[in-house]
Parts: C-alpha cells; sequence; structure tokens
C-alpha cells in the first residue's frame, strides 16, 4: 500500500487529503488465519514537515476468520485509526528500529495499516452472539443440528459441572433455608 506524496511536497504544513485501496490476502494472527474478504481501504490525510511525513487515516475492511466456538467462518468489519509518522531515510545513517521510514517520494503504508488493522481484530470472534458451538463429546456443530449424547456435555464450564457433582456427593448441612 504505497502513497505518493509528490503533490505535498509544494504545500508542506497544510493536510493534504488522500485515499488509496488495495487487495490483500491473509495474515496470520492470534495463531489463526485472517483473510482479506474486501479490499483495505485507506482514507484520510498526510502533511509533510520537514523530512517527517504525518499520516492520519482510518483503515476500512471486512475480515474472515473462525469462531471460536463453532470453527465456522466469521466475518468481521474493522475500522481501524492509522495515525503515524514516517522519518526521511538519511543515507548512511540506521533509522531508529520502531520508527517508520521513507525514500523519496513514496511511502510504503502496509505496515503500518497492517498492525493498525489487526490490533482491532477481535482476538475471539464469534460467529454470532450466541452461537452454541460443538459437542465436546461427538464434534456435532449444534447451531444446526443436535446430538444424542449426554446432556451434562453441554456444560461449557467444566468447574460448573464439577462444582454440581460435589453438591450432589457431598450434601451441604448448613445450607439455608
Ligand atoms: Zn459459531
Ligand atoms: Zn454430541
Amino acid at each position: 500500500m504505497k502513497l505518493d506524496i509528490t503533490r505535498g511536497v509544494q504545500t508542506k504544513g497544510i493536510d493534504v487529503p488522500f485515499t488509496l485501496e488495495e487487495t490483500w490476502g491473509e495474515d496470520r494472527w492470534g495463531g489463526d488465519t485472517v483473510r482479506y474478504v474486501s479490499p483495505v481501504r485507506l482514507s484520510g490525510t498526510y502533511m509533510i514537515t520537514g523530512e517527517t511525513v504525518v499520516i492520519n487515516a482510518q483503515a476500512q475492511t471486512v475480515v474472515e476468520s473462525r469462531c471460536a466456538r463453532c470453527l465456522a467462518p466469521a466475518l468481521t468489519e474493522v475500522s481501524a485509526p492509522v495515525s503515524e509518522a514516517f522519518v526521511r531515510e538519511t543515507e548512511g545513517e540506521e533509522p531508529a528500529e520502531e520508527q517508520y521510514t521513507y525514500q523519496g517520494h513514496v511511502l510504503d503504508l502496509t505496515d503500518a495499516v497492517r498492525t493498525s488493522v489487526l490490533l482491532e481484530v477481535p482476538t475471539r470472534i464469534l460467529c454470532r452472539e450466541d452461537c452454541k458451538g460443538l459437542c465436546d463429546q461427538c464434534g456435532a456443530n449444534l447451531n444446526v443440528t443436535t446430538c444424542s449424547c449426554r446432556k451434562e456435555s453441554l456444560y461449557r464450564n467444566p468447574f460448573q459441572a464439577l462444582a454440581e457433582r460435589m453438591e450432589e456427593i457431598i450434601p451441604t448441612e448448613d445450607q439455608e433455608v
């Protein structure tokens, strides 16, 4: 995702509007694969002051990853702010490690945009709020089918199941009535 700042060189110190759009493939994120199912669109302004270019923009796209419960593909709309400063690379000088740099009149915004977008992707995506997930006995997708596994297997929280079983085994004597 490249930004040509030739136009802004004539108007230093002034916000110059721009829009970029690019089709991306996929990324690894949080141990899972995130696919960009719509083009990544970046719109905002850049401003040149001295050797620094300041980007203030918003990135928009739709990503697909797996539902944390049922593993079905789940879509998430992402809108991420991208506010970064790019410093011109000077010959023979090593840029600071965390500093974005550019050469000539072209800035490569890809890393800055990718980082901003991925930070907005929830670590736990659900295909829908009330996704029933998979049966932990037979693996059936409980959103589309039912299975004949024992009801206890539906407990999401093993500690809850354990606590209830403990209550059955060890009845509490000083229970309030
Ligand atoms: Zn799901
Ligand atoms: Zn089952």
